[in-house]
């Protein structure tokens, strides 16, 4: 099963066949520095009356999976990093993408910068892990050490599924298990139901093949593995599926997710 998930083993690994000059696309990679979000748009002015958003205060980071440089940078990619639990991973990976060739790092971008556009359209904080779907990495630990730095209240990483079944269907939500600090603990189990909860009850079935009633616990992903935060990846669903590929594909899709994400972020922080 865990084979089959994009940030495991079942995508198509990058070709080795870049130089081997890791040293210079490390430096040139695009640094991790995370930046605000564009201002709440202009439908909802902030309030003039002395009440505060109801997201003052509030830091999330919005970590989109993948890039769109990735796959041909493979040297940058595949280099080791630590993964946590004295284990190591790739960099990155390409991500999946549908049969149709729709990318998982354009589908994850787009997600993202609506779900953030909408949390700071409520006066939420938002970090993003990259500023764009054209370059490469960050590497995994290093979107880690994004939502740490930014002393995030929760981290979201974004992600769409590539079962090689076009029967599975649904989405999941993944979250550290066994805990390696307090933040990975109750926290993160408590992000990443109200997550379950809310994009479950804005329409979207929960997984047919991975985890249970759309909760997966896991040991080897690596960004949750460093967080010292509370941290959740988000599996929206299988890109391999030709009902969910259609939604992942369309705007008005895409929007549903994202709409779904905010929601539920909205619902935790109200409640952490
Ligand atoms: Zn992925």
């Amino acid at each position: 099963m865990l084979l089959t998930a994009c940030s495991g083993g079942g995508e198509t690994p990058a070709s080795p066949a870049a130089a081997p000059t890791s040293n210079a696309t490390s430096s040139a990679a695009p640094s991790p520095s995370p930046s605000s979000s564009p201002p709440p748009v202009s439908s909802s002015p902030p309030s003039t009356s002395a009440a505060p958003p109801v997201g003052s205060g509030k830091v999330v980071v919005l970590d989109p999976g993948h890039n769109g440089g990735n796959a041909s940078n493979p040297a940058e990619i595949n280099r080791k990093v630590p993964a946590g639990r004295g284990q190591t991973k790739p960099c990155n990976t390409t991500g999946t993408s549908t049969n149709a060739g729709y990318p998982e790092h354009a589908f994850t971008f787009a997600v993202a910068q609506e779900v953030g556009n909408a949390l700071a359209a409520k006066g939420i904080k938002v970090v993003y892990t990259r500023q764009n779907d054209s370059g490469v990495g960050p590497c995994v630990d290093e979107r880690a050490q994004i939502g740490n730095n930014a002393n995030a209240d929760a981290v979201v990483s974004i992600h769409a599924d590539g079962s090689t079944s076009p029967t599975a269907h649904g989405f999941h939500v993944a979250y550290s298990a066994p805990p390696l600090n307090a933040a990975q603990g109750e926290p993160s189990l408590k992000l990443a139901r109200t997550m379950r909860d809310g994009i479950r009850d804005d329409g979207f079935a929960t997984s047919t093949y991975i985890g249970s009633a759309g909760l997966s616990p896991r040991n080897d992903l690596a960004g949750l593995n460093l967080s010292t935060r509370p941290s959740v990846l988000v599996e929206c669903g299988n890109m391999r599926n030709a009902d969910e590929a259609g939604q992942m594909s369309s705007a008005a899709g895409r929007a549903h997710y994202a709409q779904a994400i905010a929601k539920a972020l909205e619902a935790y922080l109200a409640s952490a």
